[in-house]
């Protein structure tokens, strides 16, 4: 596909899940850009700045995969990208309502641009952020679902709470 596509999302922080859904997604486009969502008004673990330190580290070499973070409307930078595809990842139904819901508003904003779905794979389908940062919080590892970096950062993070 000659597109380039935009994955946008919070990535606090970037699960194997995540990271599947770009595996899948990296041959059928042009261009990939990851792009970390910051959003003020929903609380964080990981600044926008360390979500893309660690994404960026994650991909180091995939050469078609560019790295960004963005404010406001993701229709308005895909446009601002020259991006035609919203990548996004589906899990169970309960992400099915939103994912939905979203798809449809931006293609009342912007006709012209598709999202395009990818099933989550079986092995991440209850792999979640939330979950993630919920078990390593109680000083669980979580590294059979982060990539080891991910994990590391957030050992680090609790290590002192
Ligand atoms: P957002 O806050 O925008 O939902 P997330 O970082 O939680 O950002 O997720 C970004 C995208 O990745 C969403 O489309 C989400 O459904 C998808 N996603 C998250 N976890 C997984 C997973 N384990 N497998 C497949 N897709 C996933």
């Amino acid at each position: 596909m000659k597109s380039i596509a935009v994955y946008p999302g919070s990535f606090d922080p970037l699960t194997n899940g995540h990271l599947d859904i770009i595996r899948r997604a990296y041959p059928l486009f042009e261009k990939i850009i990851i792009a970390v969502a910051i959003n003020s008004r929903k609380s964080s673990l990981f600044t926008p700045e360390e979500r893309l330190a660690l994404i960026k580290e994650v991909f180091k070499g995939w050469d078609k995969i560019e790295f960004d973070t963005f404010q406001g409307l993701t229709v308005d930078y895909c446009k601002s990208r020259g991006a035609r595809v919203i990548l996004r990842g589906l899990r169970a139904v309960t992400d099915f309502d939103y994912e939905y819901a979203i798809s449809l508003m931006n293609k009342k904003l912007a006709p012209e641009i598709e999202t395009f779905f990818l099933m989550a794979d079986n092995e991440y389908s209850f792999v979640s952020s939330t979950i993630v940062k919920e078990v390593a919080r109680h000083g669980k590892a979580v590294s059979n679902q982060v990539p080891d970096i991910v994990n590391e950062a957030l050992l680090k993070k609790f290590e002192n709470s």
